[in-house]
């Protein structure tokens, strides 16, 4: 199972200057966990997960006011870009 190095999750959000700010409530409490969340993309005509394909992500929660935050690993940590949008 994929394991995310919280450390470097902290460096890569650091460089690509994200917000350490929650959106809803202006609180700086995230939580995360080491285990990625896996997002499911739909199929566009039926809406219906697309079978074997995963985003693998980290998954923040703030402790405040529950507000998810999902950011794409290929993208923050610099691993190979989505085959599906080349231009992210
Ligand atoms: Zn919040």
């Amino acid at each position: 199972m994929m394991q995310i190095d919280l450390a470097n999750l902290d460096l890569a959000l650091a460089h690509k200057e994200a917000s350490e700010t929650c959106p809803f409530c202006t609180r700086r409490t995230w939580t995360t966990d080491d285990t990625p969340a896996a997002v499911s993309p739909t199929d566009p005509d039926t809406g219906a997960p697309i079978l074997g394909a995963a985003i693998p992500a980290a998954i923040m929660v703030c402790r405040h006011c529950g507000f998810i935050r999902l950011h794409a690993l290929e993208v923050l940590l610099g691993e190979p870009a989505d085959r599906r949008s080349p231009q992210m």
